[in-house]
């Protein structure tokens, strides 16, 4: 069965969700290999393997976090030439749509980033993306080359299946010109806790209606009784209430979770384009002619203030 790279993301060994996603939909289109770059790769390959990763070629060098993104793309590089996969699968991160251009210019190969799917094709893998805020859904496959296939995090539920796991040593030779761009200091963000949000199961978001951020907590805390991430409209961003970092949309980011939950929230497209493929949405909006509710799964039409807290309670006594 051909090869599929899979490229780890991970934080010390600790292997990130949408890495595990990549091996379910990897094993569609062929045998996971995966491409671990960084410390504790014995560590991580035990996960690796638990889903699917019947190798592990694993790299360290002081490069990797010396420069930016292109030592790794060196490695990747290696271990392409190493494997001749079918196919090449990132994670669509700011860095993994960087490092997987970088490769796919490198070996002359088309690359697909942002799918949202993926399926074994008698001509090569069939990416699925959504595309124009949204408003369309488009299936494609790479014509020239390798696929290099970027696939948003909650594209696929991760799901067991044990292989082997073995971890070989992977040779990477940084080229001179990878060393181009040196860090030159490291902040590391405060942390609140709280999911990533384009990788949470659950986000709740908030607007407007919000209206002020001294009433952010009521979004906190309903989001914290259920492990959530929390979300803002760009209305709510532009007002300073929340941090842009945290914005839904077109302008912000694309989440997909299983939940999301809009509270005073229109639902104009350019927020919806950053959410409406999530599984599940609920809103609460007091206007009941709000766009939003064109787009629910659930939508309860009441002031967030009144229903906001009294859900976050009921979630709490239901988890006892
Ligand atoms: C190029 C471009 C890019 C954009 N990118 C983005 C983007 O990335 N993300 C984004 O979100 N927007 C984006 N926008 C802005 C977008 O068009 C909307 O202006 C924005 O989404 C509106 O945010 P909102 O729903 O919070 O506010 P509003 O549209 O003002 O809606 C507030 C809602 O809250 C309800 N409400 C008020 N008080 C309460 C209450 N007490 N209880 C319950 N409900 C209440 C109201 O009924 C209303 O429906 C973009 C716009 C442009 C032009």
């Amino acid at each position: 069965m051909a090869e599929v790279l899979v490229y780890v993301d991970h934080v010390d060994g600790a292997v990130r969700k949408p890495t595990l996603e990549l091996l379910t939909l990897a094993r569609r289109i062929g045998e996971p290999v995966a491409v671990h770059l960084g410390p504790n790769a014995e560590e991580a390959a035990k996960v690796l393997a638990e889903h699917g990763a019947v190798k592990v070629l694993a790299a360290d060098a002081p490069e990797f976090t010396e420069y930016l993104v292109a030592p790794k793309v060196d490695a990747l590089q290696a271990a392409y030439d190493a494997v001749s996969p079918a196919a090449v699968l990132l994670p669509s991160s700011a860095e993994g749509k960087e490092i997987g251009a970088r490769l796919a210019v490198r070996i002359g190969s088309g690359i697909i980033t942002d799918a949202v799917d993926l399926e074994a094709g008698d001509e090569g893998p069939v990416a699925t993306q959504s595309v124009f805020a949204a408003s369309y859904t488009t299936k494609s496959r790479v014509s020239k080359g390798t696929p290099v296939i970027t696939v948003k995090p909650n594209s696929a539920a991760p799901e067991a299946a044990p292989a082997a796991g073995t971890v070989e040593p992977l040779a990477v030779t940084v080229a001179d010109s990878s060393k181009g761009t040196k860090i030159v200091s490291r902040t590391p963000r405060e942390s609140t806790g709280r999911p990533e949000l384009t990788e949470a199961a659950i986000v709740v978001s908030g607007g407007r209606g919000v209206n002020g951020a001294e009433n952010f907590p009521v979004i906190e805390a309903l989001a914290d009784s259920l492990g959530a991430a929390v979300g803002a409209s760009r209305a709510a961003v532009d007002a300073g209430w929340y941090p842009h970092t945290n914005q839904v949309g077109q302008t912000g980011k694309s989440v997909s979770p299983q939940l999301y939950i809009a509270a005073g929230i229109s639902g104009a497209i350019q927020h919806r384009a950053g959410m409406q493929t999530s599984k599940t949405i609920v809103a609460i909006n007091k206007d009941a002619e709000a766009p939003i509710f064109d787009l629910v799964d659930y939508g309860v039409v009441g002031d967030l203030f009144d229903v906001v807290p009294a859900l976050t309670d009921e979630v709490k006594s239901r988890k006892g």
